[in-house]
């Protein structure tokens, strides 16, 4: 996670700089938000993916929060995101913004000043470079994922993340790569941090959106897939439905689009990447990596 530089309020500050106090409010109630941003290396040089799209849900993330005075806009976000990638030198990174708060130990928003920090790493593939190619092995929780009264869905508020702790800790230790959620009804929501599709009869099929968060990989595979001629049917989804399916896979900033090859030990479909998952796979990274029919609507060369 370490960088040359960290944008805060602003400013580029020294990464050992970079350094906000123990008794920080959003630290101890999990008010604050957040955003995951990927940039690639391509070869007319660093690209970020759907930049825009991802802070503007960035600043709906405030807003679902309540934040009433965002202190920047997506432009001014735009531009110090560029400018971090650029300090750093960085072509291919992870990107970081952060909504925190300071000023006193109360649980009510108004009473303290957010700030924002934007950090970049170096990131490799978050369920491993094999993942990406056989398949990782996957558990339905016993967590159920937020009901949306509860926390909002449609927010990265960080607090809403233990529950994603919660669940992806069971099942690493359990060893398993993932956990899939359900939402407080029993139908399919999605995993600890990615989206979930499944495949049958050439069909790809995937929760709707209302009680899960909205992907821009998400969104961005389900255009791919439509480029590609695949239906694609938004619907309720069952556990069972993920058994008998031909085809799992997932899909997100982090996990970019990953195949599921077991899930509760029960191999899915022939038990490694499907045809469906390596198309759609195949064509986000042409996407990212600049040479896809998408890139030019999807990509922003990093400038600086
Ligand atoms: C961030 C996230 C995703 C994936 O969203 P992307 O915009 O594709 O990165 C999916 N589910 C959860 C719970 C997330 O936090």
């Amino acid at each position: 996670m370490k960088s040359d530089y960290v944008w805060m309020d602003g400013e580029l500050v020294p990464y050992e700089e970079a350094q906000i106090h123990v008794n920080t409010p959003s630290l101890h109630y999990g008010y604050g938000a957040f955003e995951g941003i990927r940039a690639y290396d391509t070869p007319q040089g660093g690209a970020v993916f759907r930049l825009r799209e991802h802070l503007e849900r960035f600043v709906d993330s405030a807003q679902v929060l309540g934040v009433q005075e965002f202190p920047y806009s997506v432009e001014d976000l735009r531009k110090a995101s560029h400018e971090t990638i650029s300090a750093n030198g960085f072509k291919g990174c992870y990107i970081r913004p952060l909504l925190y708060f300071d000023g006193s130990f109360t649980l009510n928003l108004d009473a303290n000043t957010p700030h924002v920090s934007i950090s970049t790493w170096e990131w490799g593939a978050y369920l491993g470079d094999e993942g990406l190619e056989n398949g990782v092995h996957m558990t339905v929780s016993s967590f159920t994922r937020h009901h949306i009264n509860v926390s909002m869905t449609k927010a990265k508020i960080t607090g809403n993340y233990a529950n994603s702790v919660l669940a992806k800790t069971l099942a690493v230790r359990s060893g398993y790569d993932e956990a899939i959620m359900l939402d407080p009804t029993g139908y399919v929501a999605e995993c600890s941090g990615e989206n979930l599709f499944l495949v049958r009869d050439g069909v790809i099929y995937t929760p709707p959106r209302a009680t899960i968060l909205e992907g821009i990989t998400r969104d961005s595979v389900l255009t791919l897939a439509n480029d590609l001629g695949y239906p694609v049917v938004e619907e309720p989804i069952s556990r069972d439905q993920l058994y008998i399916a031909d085809e799992v896979f997932v899909c997100g900033t982090a996990a970019e689009v990953t195949p599921v090859s077991t899930i509760d030990h029960r191999q899915i479909g022939a038990g490694r990447r499907g045809p469906v998952a390596e198309a759609l796979q195949t064509a986000f990274f042409q996407t990212v990596k600049g040479g896809g029919e998408r890139s030019e609507e999807w990509l922003e060369y990093v400038e600086g």
